[in-house]
């Protein structure tokens, strides 16, 4: 059995539901013979309707700002949006009782939106169950549907199966419990031959209180639910035919790369490839189980399929990402020189205030380290303060370029760097046994860099392994 995920623009509006369904009656009926007519699932996970999660922000920053009538309007337009999108369930009882239940769900958010106008301040605690709303009326749309057009289904609660810590807008799943809660909210409905299906995104603490696992997260609620359940693969259905070479809004047409390593695609989505969540590959390493991203427009285009291992494609590099939006921190004391204890006691700072770093580099006397979570930078900076001279530069941007053959080719790494031309690095990072090499530019000089490095490794007849019959 498969976990099928579809992303924002894979749920859209009507047509794009349309798609999902006819998808999702292939691998039930390609199911029904692998297991010789005994048909399981498939296990849907969806997203919110395209932009649903912008805009339920921007009714809490509404409601934040006390602008009643705005968020009330906002949530009006967002509830007869879903209204419009329900005419593809076909059955009126089922189209009925469906958006019935909708109207419930908006009603119960505009009560919580009206309050939090009166008290004009949205905690993240409340962002939550404000964001939370899009997955739930987009499942609950999706479930109706596929019941509706003969594929039973049944809408599974995500905050009922889906156990996270505390950490709101960045929640992390329980696997013990969430293992207990998914077996009992989906075996039973699997075992009526009927599809489950959950928003993805959304979860709740042992205390049922409304989480979310972050931007993008429902790629990783399909990760969380396939290795809880131990299904054979998470495939991730979104708006392009798989991990593309480089980022298509940056870079035009960048191929597909047709296999990847669970190394590489967690480096790519770390390092900024939107197109897996950060934390997805995690729970499918912890199981072994394949990942799969396939584009909902064009079913029958191969993806990208992630394994464990992945055969030599003969290509110098797999692919690059980048991440705007980073700010370098540089730490600099002459305490530092010849001292011990001074890079531990930098990276509590970090620590104390729970902010990841990504890249880092170090000089006899000073520390750069980049950051693209800020919003704590001040009191660290603060604290740095106490103990080293500091600066920051904005506006910065990692580049990743990834490849197992980073490992083999030493070579290699001056090959990329010599590409990027006459870009200013900031910093770089490598390491003999990794398989890729960052380095941090201005964030206006990513379309050069990453188009520079697409011409020298990814361009047709470019950046194939030597052994493969080409120049490098
Ligand atoms: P979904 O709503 O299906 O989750 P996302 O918008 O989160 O879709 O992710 C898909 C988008 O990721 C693509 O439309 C593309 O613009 C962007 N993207 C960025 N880098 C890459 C990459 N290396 N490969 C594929 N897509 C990428
Ligand atoms: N709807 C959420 C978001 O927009 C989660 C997701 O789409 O994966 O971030
Ligand atoms: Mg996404």
């Amino acid at each position: 059995m498969v976990v099928m995920k579809f992303g924002g623009t894979s749920v859209a509006d009507r047509a794009a539901i349309e798609r999902l369904m006819a998808i999702v009656r292939a691998e039930r009926q390609a199911e029904a013979q692998r297991e010789s007519g005994d048909a399981r699932g498939p296990i849907v996970v969806v997203s919110a309707l395209s932009g649903v999660t912008d805009r339920l922000l921007g009714v809490a920053a509404q409601a934040g700002a006390g602008d009643a009538e705005g968020a009330r309007s906002s949530l009006r337009e967002l509830h007869e949006r879903h209204v419009t999108v329900s005419e593809v369930i076909v059955d009126d009882d089922l189209r009925a009782s469906t958006r019935e239940a909708m109207a419930r769900d908006v009603g119960e958010l505009e009560r919580i939106v009206l309050a939090l106008s009166v008290l004009r301040e949205v905690s993240p605690r409340w962002m939550d169950t404000v964001a939370a709303a899009g997955e739930v009326l987009s499942s609950r749309l999706v479930a109706a549907a596929l019941t509706s057009h003969g594929l039973p289904a049944a809408w599974v609660d995500a905050r009922l199966a889906v156990v996270t810590d505390g950490e709101h807008q960045a929640a992390a799943p329980q696997f013990t419990e969430t293992t207990a809660a998914l077996v009992a909210q989906v075996d039973p409905v699997l075992a009526s031959g009927r599809i489950p299906v959950l928003g993805g995104f959304v979860g709740a603490t042992r205390d049922g209180v409304t989480t979310t696992l972050g931007r993008g997260g429902s790629d990783y609620s399909a990760a969380i639910v396939g290795a809880c359940l131990g299904v054979a693969e998470i495939q991730v259905w979104t708006d392009v035919d798989g991990m593309l070479t480089s980022d298509p809004r940056i870079v035009k047409d960048p191929p597909v790369v047709p296999h990847l390593s669970f190394g590489e695609a967690s480096e790519l989505a770390y390092f900024g490839a939107k197109v897996l969540h950060p934390a997805t590959i995690q729970p499918a390493v912890a199981r072994n189980i394949p990942v799969r991203i396939l584009n909902s427009r064009c079913a029958t285009a191969r993806g990208t399929l992630i394994t464990a291992e992945r055969p030599d494609g003969g290509r110098l590099l797999t692919a690059v990402a980048s991440k705007k939006g980073v700010t370098v921190v540089n730490i600099t004391s002459t305490r530092m020189l010849m001292a011990h204890g001074f890079l531990s006691r930098l990276f509590a700072v970090f620590e104390r205030f729970r902010t990841a770093v990504d890249v880092v580099t170090t000089s006899e006397v000073s520390v750069s380290v980049t950051v693209d979570d800020a919003r704590r930078l001040p009191a660290i900076v603060d604290e740095l303060s106490g103990f080293a001279d500091v600066s920051c530069e904005d506006c910065m941007a990692i580049v990743c370029a990834v490849g197992e053959g980073l490992q083999r080719d030493t070579g290699l790494a001056a090959h990329v760097l010599a590409a990027v031309g006459d870009v200013p690095l900031h910093l770089v990072s490598q390491a003999a046994s990794r398989r890729n090499i960052t380095f941090v530019i201005r964030e206006t000089d990513v379309a050069t860099a990453l188009s520079r490095l697409h011409e020298a490794f990814f361009a047709p007849g470019q950046g194939l392994r030597a052994v493969a019959g080409a120049a490098r």
